[in-house]
């Protein structure tokens, strides 16, 4: 039996779960995001470092077998570059003696234990977006994932920027009024459009403050406010967009092809992922569509095998 350690690290959440190959847990703790896109080499450094000593010190484990980081933000040779040097300086921190050390981009981690070498597509939707597609003869494609600068339609962050603009065209007279506001000041426990913009641009602002205000989506939407139906409407269309181009790029003909869909945003977003199952069955037939509500670590862990 081997000893298997992997890290999810998102742009909101980082999470360490060190299992068994026999899927025993024998650690799990969560911590702050570690894109490094986002919050820089140093911040991400401190995160892992401070998550791989936790797990060193609670499990008491010297040997790893297996470390698979999965990690957001390794979208170009030059990130995985950086990223290496990242994982490094944190091993370097810890005791734990690793025979085996991966670094991959989260969805890549994620969609090899999913789907190992079989064809299938994952759209993962957190505070970033990406869809990730093989058809399992080696061909690979990967849709989105852009990074929050210029990409990442129909994630968190994106739907918490339609939600800031929202509000201040309204206060503008440029849209309509949205219960949105009423909502988002709730949550950050104000009652100004002054403060929401010194909560916006305060000095140790990240990305992660922007995707959560994402959350109050949902309710506004319950309440069956137009602003937030549009919003989620048009979420839906763009991660729609994704798995398509995904398809397409693999010249998908309609033989049976597995949809497994991941992330924040469409596990608490029901209007958002309805839509979105619906507009991939309008247009593809023979799609099997799972919500993967398993922990991002158990495919992870997955990945280990291959
Ligand atoms: C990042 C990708 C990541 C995706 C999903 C994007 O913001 O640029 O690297 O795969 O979010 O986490």
């Amino acid at each position: 039996e081997s000893i298997i350690l992997a890290v999810d690290g998102g742009a909101t959440k980082t999470t360490l779960g060190i299992q068994t190959s026999g899927g025993e847990r024998l650690f799990e703790a969560t911590a702050a995001g570690s894109n490094y896109q986002t919050i820089g080499a140093n911040a991400v450094i401190e995160v892992l470092s401070d998550l791989l000593q936790k797990a060193n010190f609670a499990t008491k484990l010297e040997t790893i077998d297996v470390a698979i980081f999965a990690m957001a933000g390794i979208d170009t040779q030059s990130d995985f570059e950086a990223l290496t040097h990242i994982v490094q300086q944190a091993l370097n921190s810890t005791h734990f003696n690793i025979n085996k050390a991966i670094l991959e981009n989260d969805v890549q981690a994620a969609l090899l234990g999913l789907v190992g070498h079989q064809p299938g597509v994952l759209l993962i939707s957190g505070t970033g977006s990406i869809a990730l597609a093989t058809d399992g003869n080696g061909n690979v494609v990967r849709t989105g994932g852009w990074g929050h600068r210029a990409g990442d339609e129909g994630s968190g962050y994106w739907i918490g920027r339609q939600i800031l603009k929202a509000i201040f065209r309204a206060e503008d007279k440029l849209e309509a009024p949205t219960i949105l506001k009423k909502l988002v000041f709730e949550k950050l426990q104000i009652d100004s459009i002054d403060q929401l913009m010194t909560w916006l641009y305060q000095a140790d602002y990240t990305n992660a403050q922007t995707a959560s205000l994402s959350t109050v989506l949902q309710e506004a939407v319950s309440l069956n406010d137009e602003k937030a139906i549009s919003i989620a409407e048009l979420a839906a269309k763009e991660l729609f967009l994704l798995v398509k181009a995904s398809l397409n790029k693999l010249r998908y003909k309609g033989e049976p092809f597995k949809v497994f869909l991941n992330g924040g945003i469409l596990k608490y977003h029901p209007l958002i992922l309805n839509s979105l199952q619906q507009l991939i069955r309008e247009d593809f037939h023979h799609i099997s569509l799972s919500l993967c509500d398993e922990n991002p670590i158990e495919s992870i862990v997955k990945r280990a095998q291959y």
